[in-house]
């Protein structure tokens, strides 16, 4: 059983394909810049990475050149295109349109015409990617699996914001969240580690990377999660504000004069740690700043691991108590200062760090990382968002 993992960017196609008998991934791979010059083509597969700069003018060229190297006699890792049993796509946002994965059909292709612009930065390229590869693949099953689903669990009264409650019926203004597909994944691993069952469970997962969202789990479901209506809120992230006060952003709109498009822009791309620091988006470079002196790098850094705090601690209460906090993504992954100063000072919450084992903890493997006295485990948990996507898809279209 073989599923082909999509995730389509307006001009970026990024695919996986894996083999489910041992949930491994035979190749991967990039296409950068499509529709623009100078494409991009990356494929990585038997351990080795071809790169090549190729003319993809669109989605569709993309998806061709992907089922061909994949079936390519010397670099392939399929002899036919009919061994991929099924395509899941990656969606940003559902809307309250879907609140599973769901198969591709033309009713739920019409449904997805009518979110686009819950995420038109997102949503209408994952369109196109399905659609190109139903071009290419028209028999076989496909399935989008969307970054909100695993939030729908949350209680009104946390998901909803206290606006006009006929506007939040009528256009659907409410918090959806993101990345659950990792906060669901990181959560299950995490108690397979433990050796416990989920349902007992009170788990705090902090996906920190690019963008990051902080999610309370309960008994396996999601009660509350930092992002909003779109990955824009909770923490400071690598470029986005996170949380702000929306008259600050009207009074900088009216002195610098930008409009609201503008102003979401520059809240999405030149906020975060990037326009406190000045320095850099990336937390390495944040780091390396920091230490070399610069205050407005160790401030972004102070920012970043405060909120991430705050919104642990908001947690706990919400979960009355937590019995497992979890990092992941490439910051939560990697970043052993930022993992020790976002829980510094949580004695009183039960959770106590072991330095040398946060400090030294390896890659790509789960490692626990708390205090041998520590209340509360600590875990560094290796997301996989790609094989998420390839078990749901087998689910939904009954494949296996
Ligand atoms: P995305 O949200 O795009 O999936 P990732 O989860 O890959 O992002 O995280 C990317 C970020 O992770 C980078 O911008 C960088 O700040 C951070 N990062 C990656 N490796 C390290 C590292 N070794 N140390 C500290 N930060 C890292």
């Amino acid at each position: 059983m073989k599923i082909l993992v999509i995730n389509s960017g307006s001009s970026s196609l990024k695919y996986q394909l894996i083999d489910m008998e041992n949930e491994s991934v035979l190749a991967k791979g990039l296409c950068e810049r499509i529709g623009i010059e100078h494409s991009n083509f990356i494929y990585k597969a038997h351990g080795q990475t071809i790169e090549q700069e190729v003319e993809m003018p669109n989605h569709n060229t993309a998806v061709r050149l992907v089922l061909n190297k994949l079936t390519d006699k010397k670099v392939g890792v399929i002899s036919s295109m009919d061994e991929i049993d099924g395509v899941g796509h990656r969606v940003v946002a559902s809307g309250e349109a879907f609140k599973k994965p769901t198969l591709v059909t033309p009713r739920s292709m019409e449904l997805m015409e009518e979110i686009k612009d819950l995420a038109p930065l997102h949503n209408p390229a994952a369109i196109i990617g399905v659609n190109a590869c139903l071009a290419e693949m028209p028999n076989t099953p496909m399935v989008l699996v969307f970054d909100t689903c695993f939030h729908f669990t949350m209680p009104d009264y946390a998901y909803m914001y206290a606006i006009d409650y006929s506007h939040y019926e009528k256009y659907k203004i409410r918090r959806y969240g993101a990345h659950g597909t990792s906060h669901k994944f990181v959560a299950q691993e995490a108690a397979k580690y433990l050796g416990k069952d989920i349902k007992d469970l009170k788990i705090i997962t902090c996906h920190l990377g690019n963008g990051s969202s902080i999610t309370a789990i309960k008994g396996g479901q999601c009660i509350d999660t930092s992002m909003g209506f779109t990955p824009l809120a909770g923490v400071p992230m690598g470029t986005r504000s996170g949380d702000i006060d929306y008259s600050a952003a009207e009074f900088l709109a009216k002195k610098e004069g930008m409009d609201v498009a503008q102003m979401l822009k520059y809240l999405n791309k030149k906020c975060g740690v990037l326009g406190v620091s000045g320095v850099s988006s990336d937390f390495r470079d944040l780091t390396d700043a920091a230490d070399a002196g610069n205050s407005r790098a160790e401030l972004a850094l102070n920012m970043f691991t405060y909120n991430t705090k705050k919104y642990i601690g908001a947690y706990a209460a919400a979960l009355n108590g937590v019995d497992v906090i979890v990092f992941t993504a490439g910051i939560g992954e990697n970043d052993n200062l930022v993992r020790r100063k976002s829980l510094k000072d949580l004695d009183y919450l039960g959770v106590k760090l072991d330095d040398s084992k946060n400090d030294s903890c390896p890659r790509g493997v789960i490692s626990e990382i708390q205090a041998a006295d520590s209340k509360v485990k600590v875990l560094v948990v290796p997301t996989n968002e790609e094989l998420v996507i390839a078990r749901e898809t087998m689910l939904e279209a009954k494949l296996g």
